[in-house]
């Protein structure tokens, strides 16, 4: 039979890596499967490795980059000596405890699972966008944007990620216009202050994106006007899609409590999910706050909630045979 370990780590987001940090300090030797490098925000890090400046992480006074505040994460989580894998659990068991998970094949047994999967970002699903994904069509512009130096490109969204996106973007695009479907940004005011008044940025509101068009690449996107539902062609090459996120959760369908938009449902005030034994933190369970410095401090939680549940029900060196499956 395969190691029991005391806990395995899905995720390596700052709730994911925080519950590392926390449980590596507790010796309970963390496993983090930490994903794999992806065009989406399901990848090794997570969704700050899609953006630019963090500017409201507390303790950096001048903000710092959002991948290099992974690899701070990761490089203290490294440092207590947690173990990295970088994969992704393919299939998981919540029967147990022991749980069990497989990756690429092999079986990982855990007395504690901490899901911390995040969230992935939703697509417009319309005519033209998958085709063109990534040859104009992308969802990160830190990634992408400097392939659009002096053209003129798109963003969807009205809330800080697409403002975020869109002032990004005005370092190389010669134009940026937002595309939002009401006429109310929902970002906040210092977002919308800084994008109102940026002289490369254009708005179009009450607008939705119909279709993408091009053959290899972006040439245009037709947009809708919502009330009157006359539609024209915008010549963009770039078209960048920003409209919030999908939790990462069908994994655990089945096993986990879910509410009906996918996000993990957590007992109130903690990490506990359903599943005795089995934990959730970050963005996976949270659609409310969604920030760095929540899903950090919910896998801070979620750490103290193994420890004590590893106390509480038999830990490396009981016997776990009788632990209950529902706590
Ligand atoms: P969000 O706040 O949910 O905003 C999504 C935006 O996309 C909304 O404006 C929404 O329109 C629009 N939208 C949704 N579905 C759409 C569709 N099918 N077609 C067209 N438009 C659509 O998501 P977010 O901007 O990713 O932000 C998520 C959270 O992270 C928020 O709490 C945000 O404050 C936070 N965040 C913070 C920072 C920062 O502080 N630096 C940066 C990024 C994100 P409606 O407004 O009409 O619903």
């Amino acid at each position: 039979m395969s190691e029991v370990h005391d806990v395995v780590i899905i995720g390596s987001g700052p709730a994911g890596l925080t519950a590392a940090i926390y449980t590596d300090r507790a010796n309970l030797h963390p496993l983090v499967l930490e994903g794999e490098p992806s065009s989406n925000s399901d990848q090794p890090g997570g969704q700050l490795m899609l953006t630019t400046e963090v500017e409201n992480y507390p303790g950096f006074v001048d903000g710092i980059m959002g991948p290099e505040l992974m690899a701070n994460f990761r490089a203290q989580a490294a440092r207590f000596g947690a173990e990295f894998r970088t994969v992704k659990a393919g299939k998981v068991s919540f029967d147990g405890p022991p749980h069990r998970l497989w990756v690429e094949g092999e079986e990982i047994q855990a007395r504690a699972i901490i899901v911390a999967t995040g969230a992935r970002s939703l697509m417009l699903n319309v005519e033209g966008e998958s085709k063109l994904l990534g040859y104009g069509v992308s969802t990160c512009a830190t990634c992408d944007g400097f392939f659009f130096r002096d053209r003129e490109i798109a963003v969807v969204g009205g809330g800080d990620s697409a403002l975020e996106e869109a002032l990004f973007l005005t370092k190389f695009a010669s134009k940026v216009t937002l595309i939002h479907r009401r006429k109310e940004l929902r970002a906040s005011k210092i977002m919308q202050d800084r994008a109102l008044r940026h002289p490369k940025m254009a708005f179009l509101w009450d607008s939705r994106v119909s279709r993408v068009n091009g053959e290899t690449a972006v040439e245009s996107v037709t947009v809708e006007d919502v009330n009157t539902g006359t539609t024209t062609d915008l010549p963009v090459s770039g078209l960048f899609v920003a409209i919030g996120h999908v939790p990462n959760t069908d994994l655990f369908k089945g096993w986990l409590d879910m509410e009906d938009s996918g996000y993990l449902i957590t007992r109130h005030g903690s990490t506990f999910t359903n599943v005795g034994g089995v934990f959730a933190a970050g963005d996976v369970q949270d659609h409310v706050y969604r920030q760095a410095i929540t899903a950090a401090g919910s896998g801070c939680m979620a750490a103290i909630d193994v420890e004590r549940w590893l106390e509480a029900t038999g830990s490396a060196d009981h016997e776990i045979a009788d632990t209950p499956r529902n706590w």
